[in-house]
C-alpha cells in the first residue's frame, strides 16, 4: 500500500457509502498563450500522488470500494510539444487504481457511476463550472427514473473529512515536511550571509530561490517577503525591490515547497550584522515570546493557548519598554497590544502554507458544543510566529521607529511537547551576529 492508497481507503471508510468526485486544479493562463507553472490541487494530490492536470478521482464507498482515475490520454503529438503523459493504463498500474479512463470519458461515465448511490461527495461551491458539471450528471440519472435508476439524494462537502485527515500528518508527510524545512533553513542562512547595506531586496530573494531550486524544491510555497527597514511593517509586503540600508533590519518570510509540502520560516536580522540597542531589546522580546509559545504546544492544549502565551510576554515587554501604558492585564484585555502585534501566532502548515483544517470543531462534528478552540493532537504541524511592528509615531521614541520583527518556526505537535523542524536557521542574537560576522571574513 502506498500512502495515497492508504488515504483513499481511510476516506472511503469515513464516507461509509456514496460516491466522491475530486478534480485536480486547472491550468491557469498567465498572459496570452503562456501558463503559470502548474500546481496540482492539494486534496486531489493528497489522495493520488498524481500531478498531471485534467485528472479526476472517483471513489466509491460501500461493500465493494473502488477508486477510479480519469486522466489525459497518451498522445504522441502532444507529448512531443508538452512532455510525457502517464495515460490511464500506466496510471492504473503505477498508482494502484482499480480502474482508469481518459478525462474525455468522464462526463459520459459519471451518471452510471453515481446512479443508485445514496450520496454524492465533492468540493461544493468552489468552482461554478464544476458545480454545473455535477448537477448535469445528477440530472442525467434523474432522467432515467422510469428505467428504475435513482439519483443520489444527499450532497456532502468532501472537504470536511479530508480537512480532518490532513490535519494529522502521516509519516510520509512528516518526512517530506522535515526535508522542506531543512532546505528553507539553509536558504535563510544563505540570505543572512549575503546581506549587505546597498544590496537590493531582490538580490537577497535570489539567494533564497537559488537554495530552494538547487535542493530540488519545485517552487516557493508562497510569495517570499524580503522586507528591509519600514517595509517589514507591511505584513504582506511582496515587491522586494528596495535598497537595504545600514542600520535597518531585514525581515524575510520565505519557505520552499517540496514534494507538494510547504515550509514557512521567518527570520529578522540587522542589515549591517549588528543589532542596535532598541533592535536588540525588541528582538529579544519577540524571541522570549516565541519560547513561551513553544511551551504551550503539546497534545491536549487548545490551539489558542500558544497565541495567548506569546501575547502575554509581548504585552509585558511593551509595557516595560514604555511603548504602552497601563497594566499588562489591561493591555491584553483592551487589546492595545494589537497596535504592535496585530496577527495571530500561527496556523496549520502542510500541503498549503495556511493548511486545511478548522481551528474550532465543526458544528455537529467531534467536540462540537464545546464552542472552544480545537485541541492539538500529535502529528499536527503548525507555525509559531510572534512578531512586533512599530510604525513611526510621536508617542514612540524614534529609536524604535520602523522596527518590524517576526520569528517563525515550523513545529510538529507531540504527546508531551513539540519538535521544531526549523531550528537550523540561526535565531539567537549571538548566532545571527556570528554568522554575519563570519560571512564578512
Ligand atoms: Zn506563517
Ligand atoms: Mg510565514
Amino acid at each position: 500500500m502506498t500512502p495515497y492508497s492508504d488515504r483513499r481507503a481511510r476516506l472511503i471508510d469515513r464516507m461509509g457509502s456514496g460516491v466522491a468526485v475530486i478534480a485536480t486544479a486547472p491550468e491557469r493562463t498567465r498572459n496570452r498563450d503562456t501558463h503559470y507553472g502548474y500546481r496540482h490541487d492539494s486534496y486531489f494530490y493528497y489522495l493520488t500522488g498524481f500531478s498531471e492536470p485534467e485528472a479526476v478521482l472517483v471513489l466509491i464507498a460501500g461493500d465493494v470500494p473502488r477508486s477510479i482515475l480519469f486522466c489525459r490520454e497518451k498522445n504522441e503529438e502532444r507529448e512531443i510539444w508538452d512532455g510525457w503523459r502517464c495515460g490511464p493504463g500506466a496510471a492504473r498500474e503505477r498508482y494502484g487504481f482499480d480502474e482508469a479512463f481518459t478525462s474525455a470519458e468522464l462526463d459520459a461515465k459519471l451518471p452510471e457511476l453515481i446512479a443508485d448511490q445514496p450520496s454524492l461527495h465533492y468540493v461544493i461551491g468552489e468552482d461554478a463550472a464544476w458545480d454545473a458539471r455535477m448537477m448535469t450528471a445528477l440530472n442525467a440519472v434523474r432522467a432515467q427514473s422510469r428505467a428504475g435508476r435513482f439519483a443520489p439524494s444527499r450532497l456532502f462537502d468532501i472537504r470536511q473529512p479530508l480537512d480532518d485527515m490532513r490535519l494529522i500528518k502521516d509519516l510520509h508527510e512528516q518526512s517530506l515536511m522535515r526535508r522542506a524545512a531543512d532546505i528553507s533553513t539553509r536558504a535563510h542562512r544563505r540570505a543572512m550571509q549575503a546581506t549587505r547595506a546597498g544590496a537590493m531586496e531582490y538580490e537577497i530573494e535570489a539567494e533564497l530561490l537559488h537554495e530552494f531550486r538547487r535542493s530540488g524544491s519545485e517552487a516557493p510555497a508562497y510569495g517570499s517577503i524580503v522586507a528591509g527597514g519600514a517595509n517589514a511593517c507591511v505584513l504582506h509586503y511582496v515587491s522586494n525591490d528596495a535598497e537595504l540600508r545600514d542600520g535597518d533590519l531585514l525581515l524575510i518570510d520565505a519557505g520552499c515547497e517540496l514534494g507538494g509540502y510547504a515550509s514557512d520560516i521567518t527570520r529578522t536580522w540587522p542589515v549591517n550584522g549588528r543589532f542596535s540597542g532598541a533592535q536588540r531589546d525588541v528582538y529579544q522580546l519577540v524571541l522570549d515570546s516565541q519560547d513561551a509559545a513553544f511551551e504551550k504546544v503539546r497534545a491536549g492544549a487548545r490551539f489558542i493557548d500558544y497565541h495567548d502565551a506569546a501575547v502575554r510576554v509581548l504585552a509585558q515587554g511593551f509595557v516595560d519598554l514604555k511603548l504602552l501604558e497601563g497594566s499588562v492585564d489591561s493591555v491584553i484585555e483592551q487589546g492595545s497590544y494589537r497596535r504592535f502585534y496585530m496577527h495571530r501566532t500561527g496556523h496549520w502548515l502542510g500541503m498549503d502554507v495556511h493548511d486545511a483544517g478548522e481551528y474550532r470543531p465543526a458544528p455537529g462534528g467531534a467536540g462540537a458544543g464545546e464552542q472552544d478552540w480545537r485541541r492539538l493532537e500529535a502529528g499536527m504541524v503548525l507555525t509559531v510566529e510572534p512578531g512586533c511592528y512599530i510604525r513611526p509615531s510621536d508617542d514612540v521614541p524614534e529609536a524604535f521607529w520602523n522596527i518590524g520583527i517576526r520569528i517563525e518556526d515550523d513545529v510538529i505537535v507531540e504527546a508531551d511537547g513539540c519538535d521544531i523542524y526549523t531550528t537550523a536557521a540561526p535565531k539567537t542574537i549571538a548566532d545571527i551576529e556570528a554568522v554575519m560576522q563570519d560571512a564578512r571574513g
